[in-house]
């Protein structure tokens, strides 16, 4: 029982964190000083800069805490100097502010992470969750299922509209008829037709799939075309349930 206890913490805790994604980050993302790109296995990527100073390299802490406890458990440094093509297209100074942290999640017990990195005591945006071991949460027929991450995928969104569903409105490849907060188009070669997968702690079942739906993208259904547009293109740490 204490270990439901705890990861119905854990589930609500990711609720959360979708509110606060979805609402307090895009309203700071001008005031910060460069982005959390990744967690990609044990690299954290991301860039950062002091845009009055651009010839210099500021150093990046990047932190992780439990999300169960509230606690940091590490904190890694890095100086803020790698060159980027991306953003000296953006032009974003001289390029040189790519950062890289090594994180060993070996060494870290199963649980929910969140990962944050900071530039000039300022937070940068995008901090991310990383789970470490499997996980489990309530599903909302009150059956258990255990989380497997499948990785960060890009994300986006798409509704009834003739421009979205190529005229299939709300008409699946499967059969099933869409449904918001329900919903995934994926590609069946990496995500199987009728698999449970959790994004930002909504379960969605994967029942279409779309043309430009290729490899490790997840396409959401919203009801309404302004959903699909507020959403856009997005990265998110994907969840088998099984
Ligand atoms: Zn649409």
């Amino acid at each position: 029982m204490k270990r439901l206890k705890r990861n119905q913490l854990f589930f609500g805790t990711l609720l959360m964190m979708t509110f606060l994604l979805g609402t307090a980050v895009p309203a700071l993302a001008g005031q910060t000083p460069g982005v959390l790109d990744c967690v990609e296995g044990d690299s954290v990527r991301g860039w950062a800069w002091n845009s009055s100073d651009p010839a210099s390299a500021v150093e990046v802490k990047v932190t992780v805490t439990n999300q169960a406890t509230g606690q940091t458990e590490a904190e890694y440094t890095a100086p803020a100097d790698d060159y980027r093509e991306d953003l000296v297209r953006k032009g974003t100074g001289t390029g040189n502010y790519g950062f890289e942290v090594i994180v060993p999640w070996e060494s870290y017990e199963d649980g929910s992470y969140l990962v944050e990195a900071y530039a000039s005591g300022m937070k940068l945006s995008s901090p991310k969750v990383h789970s470490v071991g499997d996980m489990q949460v309530m599903s909302s027929d009150g059956s258990a299922g255990t989380l497997r991450s499948l990785g960060v995928f890009k994300t986006t969104g798409y509704c009834p509209c003739s421009a979205c569903s190529e005229g299939w409105g709300r008409h699946t490849s499967t059969g099933a008829i869409a449904s918001a907060n329900h919903t995934i188009a994926v590609d069946p070669r990496v995500i199987p037709y009728g698999s449970r997968i959790m994004i930002n702690g909504v379960i969605y079942t994967a029942e279409d799939r779309g043309g430009a739906v290729k490899g490790n993208h997840v396409d959401i259904f919203f009801n309404t075309h302004g959903e699909t547009r507020a959403y856009g293109t997005r990265s998110a740490e994907v969840f088998l349930v099984q």
